[in-house]
């Protein structure tokens, strides 16, 4: 199963992500953990990564989708994986088509998260990235660039939305109901 999360920043979506993988016994694979270990362990990749993710902004496409590839290709994604943050751009759709084919993933889960919400949780957990200057650019990076995704994936019928407001343990079974749900029936959902 390939499924992908989308969420805006602070939704829980790497934390849910990583749950539902364990679930469902296949890998998660989050881009912005990646580009975090290559800033600790002081990779070229993260000296160049660094100030951008710093600044809220998103790393250039050919060197996310260069970074995913080989990770999508690694033995234990064969099976299937989750994607959490990426794909993020149209261009990132494109080349995750080009990778998988239009009909290569199962389910997109969107996290429904009310922004105030979100603005306290970022502050409360205190990441490198997770300055008020920082998390205010990074939802506006996420309205510009990301909430498309949505669209297109709509039109694909892929969408699962997940109410992302309530208890952990909750919210994981919520999502694991709505994909069984999701992959029990047809779906006409264009939202
Ligand atoms: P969040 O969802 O809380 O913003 P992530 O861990 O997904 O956190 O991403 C942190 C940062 O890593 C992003 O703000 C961006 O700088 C970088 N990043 C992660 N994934 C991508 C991606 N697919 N494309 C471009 N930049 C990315």
């Amino acid at each position: 199963m390939k499924l992908l999360f989308i969420g805006p920043p602070g939704a829980g979506k790497g934390t849910q992500a990583a749950r539902v993988a364990d679930r469902l016994g296949i890998p998660h694979i989050s881009t912005g953990d990646m580009f975090r270990h290559h800033v600790s362990t002081e990779t070229d990749l993260g000296l160049l990564v660094d100030s951008i993710m710093k600044a809220g902004e998103y790393v250039p496409d050919e060197i996310t989708v260069e970074m995913l590839r080989e990770r999508v290709a690694e033995p234990d994604a064969a099976g299937g994986y989750i994607l959490d943050g990426f794909p993020r751009t149209a261009g990132q759709v494109a080349a995750l088509d080009g990778l998988l084919g239009e009909d290569g993933l199962d389910s997109v889960v969107v996290f429904d998260v009310d922004e105030d919400a979100l603005v306290e949780r970022l502050l409360g957990r205190g990441r490198a990235d997770d300055t008020e200057d920082t998390i205010r650019n990074r939802f506006k990076v996420y309205e510009e660039q990301t909430a498309p995704l949505l669209g297109i994936y709509g039109e694909r019928g892929l969408l699962v939305h997940v109410d992302g407001i309530g208890e952990m343990e909750e919210i994981t079974d919520r999502i694991l109901s709505a994909l069984s749900t999701q992959n029990s029936e047809p779906t006409t959902d264009n939202s």
